[in-house]
């Protein structure tokens, strides 16, 4: 501006409007428009997400979500339904113990209480079979859950899906909770914690002792047990007898099961250090399918860039029949247990994530530890959870993602990201809004420097030149007016396409502003400018008449072509250099770019608009001229991207 003022001035303008200039030049080249537009691309990106139930708490977030490269998430209820069905007991009794135990298959799908309990399939009353008897009991006592049978004969579960299952089961073997707790009344709870993994309630039985019901993880389980229930009282567990209960939850897990072990006891006193000397009941094989549309959503993450990595706190062998069923692990390789990762520094942890994408046992640490070492590989990591313990590693993540139906509150808040409908296929479609909204904000910012460099060079050039200023200030600030508010908020509207996720994240290092969309901006600026000038210059080279009616007269044919190219300029916009262009009509761009016409017409053909902008009327060869040039960019868009595809960079869209 100070340039372009000094030039005029020393070429004998009058102060005054030297300075009018400035001040218009500086107001065309800051594109004071775009924090307001950016906001608006967001909220409008942010709207658009929570329609399809990726509701973002934090709008910064957005940021983030485009550029995600790792998506962390837990396996129950998110890779999985989350619905367990108990398929499967195996006692510690029967007349082949401890070569083996019994094994008991369940029927019945889902919540509905009905099914039976078949031995090598044939059906068999709970009550002819004492551990499963008791093992169906400890597993309706140490419960948290509710059923709930609607008026449309359905049944609902409340509470852990676990501990729904073992209610189910129970109410098989005509076992009922209220009933038992009528004799035995609670005392006490140890709760359940994902680090114990184990949960226990206390009663009062009749006699005034303490009986405990416990369920858990086996192995945490068996730790505290000593005897066995066998058909004839209880026996001491040998080692040969552990063996053999470890073998069966081995069996169980490999089908893809959940597993808990149920036991019992007469405790001292109703806190964790006197759940000891138990005895041990059975286990429980629970299935909980994958949920549908999972296996397609990480394909098509994979498509886009991105791993996924599951984590669970069930065991290794049911994390690999479910990492290998979702395709979130290759084929042959095994998870990575929660103890192997404890004893692995941060260095040896951030080298194994490398190619491990599944985790059993992990604990809520193991879930932070994890996080902030594939930070360490330079990964932005997306994690889901919906537990208490899961906050800690949702805050410590690039986008904590909760669950918005089964979350609890605390995760909830740690998060950025609520997912409204509780699927883990809501993730793919928050990623790509992030990444459409980056795009967007990335079009208009090259829009804008274009278009205002472009008004910028005309200005300049003419200075130089020894030409009066081709363009009145209000002409300049007419202009920006029409350029930096239809046209730039379109873009914002522009929708996702089909290329959006079959490319590779963006690089988050990679500045908004890459070198390559300063240089393509200034290619078009100078195009623009160009264009511009040839119709001042074509105005100009008329001869006869009155020189300052000429003047004016040139003034307008180039007025006029800066304002139209500028409207052929959002083609360009749309079609970005380095990203994947879109086919479909946006109709925001075409209504603005009509808008954009039908003003920049009127300033010509409205009488007051064409005194106060002091534009003159045009003939048809005047349009035929203005239209011809206002073109340019789209002639040059053809080039750019002839050039491009003749010498592509692997690299374009990150750099
Ligand atoms: P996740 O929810 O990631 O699958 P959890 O930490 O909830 O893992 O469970 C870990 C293990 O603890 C399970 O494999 C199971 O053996 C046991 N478990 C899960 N829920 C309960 C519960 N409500 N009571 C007792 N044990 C449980
Ligand atoms: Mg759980």
């Amino acid at each position: 501006g100070v340039g372009v003022a000094v030039l005029d001035f020393a070429h004998g303008s009058p102060l005054a409007s030297v300075f009018l200039i400035a001040v218009a030049i500086a107001v065309a080249a800051v594109p004071e428009g775009l924090p307001a537009v950016v906001t608006i691309t967001m909220a409008v990106g942010v709207r658009r997400m929570a329609k399809r139930k990726a509701v973002v708490r934090r709008m910064s977030m957005v940021e983030s979500l485009g550029s995600v490269t790792v998506v962390c998430t837990d396996k129950t209820g998110t890779l999985t339904l989350g619905d367990m069905t108990a398929v499967a007991f195996w006692t510690p009794d029967g007349v082949a113990w401890p070569d083996a135990g019994t094994e008991i298959a369940v029927s019945g799908a889902g919540y509905r209480p009905e099914g039976e309990f078949l031995v090598n399939g044939v059906p068999t009353p709970a009550s002819d079979l004492p551990a499963l008897h008791r093992s169906l009991v400890a597993g309706s006592m140490a419960n948290r859950a509710n059923l709930a049978h609607t008026r449309s004969d359905e049944w609902r579960a409340h509470g852990d899906p676990t501990e729904a299952a073992l209610l189910v089961a129970a109410r098989k073997g005509s076992i009922d909770r209220a009933e038992l707790l009528h004799t035995m009344p609670e005392i006490a709870e140890l709760p359940f914690s994902s680090q114990r993994m184990v949960m226990a309630t206390f009663h009062r039985s009749s006699t005034g002792a303490i009986h405990a019901f416990v369920k858990g993880a086996p192995d945490r389980v068996l730790a505290r047990c000593t005897t066995a229930a066998a058909q004839t009282g209880d026996r001491i567990l040998s080692a040969v007898a552990r063996s053999a209960v470890l073998r069966s939850n081995e069996a169980l897990a490999a089908r893809g099961l959940r597993v808990l072990a149920l036991a019992e006891g007469q405790p001292h006193g109703t806190d964790e250090a006197n759940l000891q000397n138990l005895c041990f009941l059975g286990l429980v094989g629970m299935f909980d399918p994958p949920a549908p549309g999972v296996a397609e959503t990480i394909h098509s993450l994979r498509t886009a860039g991105i791993r996924t990595i599951m984590l669970t706190g069930d065991q290794r062998l049911t994390a690999n029949v479910i990492a290998h069923a979702l395709g979130v692990a290759a084929e042959g390789s095994e998870a990575l247990d929660g103890a192997e990762i404890d004893a692995l520094s941060d260095t040896a942890l951030a080298g194994r994530l490398e190619t491990a994408s599944a985790f059993s046992r992990v604990s809520p640490e193991a879930k932070l530890r994890l996080v902030t070492a594939l930070q360490m590989r330079g990964e932005i990591v997306a994690m889901l959870g919906d537990g208490v313990n899961d906050a800690p590693a949702l805050a410590r993540a690039d986008i904590g993602v909760a669950m918005g139906g089964r979350g609890t509150d605390v995760a909830k808040e740690a998060a950025g990201v609520v997912l409204a409908d509780d699927r883990f296929s809501t993730v793919a479609v928050a990623v790509e809004e992030g990444r459409v909204i980056y795009s967007n904000i990335r079009r208009f910012v090259f829009y804008l420097l274009s278009c205002n460099l472009a008004e910028v060079l005309v200005l300049f050039a003419a200075a130089i030149a020894g030409l009066a200023s081709p363009l009145l200030p209000l002409q300049i600030l007419w202009l920006n007016l029409l350029t930096d508010t239809f046209p730039a908020l379109a873009l914002a509207m522009e929708p996702s396409s089909p290329g959006v996720m079959t490319r590779p994240p963006q690089n988050p290092h990679a500045p908004l502003l890459s070198r390559r969309l300063v240089l393509t901006s200034g290619g078009y600026a100078l195009l623009i400018a160009a264009a511009t000038f040839a119709a001042l210059l074509w105005g100009l080279s008329e001869t006869g008449g009155d020189r300052i009616q000429v003047v004016r007269h040139a003034g307008t044919l180039a007025f006029m072509t800066l304002a139209l190219a500028q409207v052929t300029q959002l083609v360009n916009a749309r079609n970005l250099p380095g990203d994947v262009g879109t086919r479909r009509i946006n109709w925001y761009v075409a209504a603005a770019a009509g808008v954009a016409v039908a003003l920049q017409l009127a300033t010509v053909y409205v009488p007051p608009l064409a005194r106060v902008l002091a534009v003159t009327p045009v003939d048809l060869t005047d349009i035929a001229v203005i239209t011809a040039l206002a073109l340019a960019p789209l002639y040059g868009g053809y080039i750019f991207r002839f050039a491009a595809a003749k010498w592509p960079r692997s690299d374009s869209y990150a750099e």
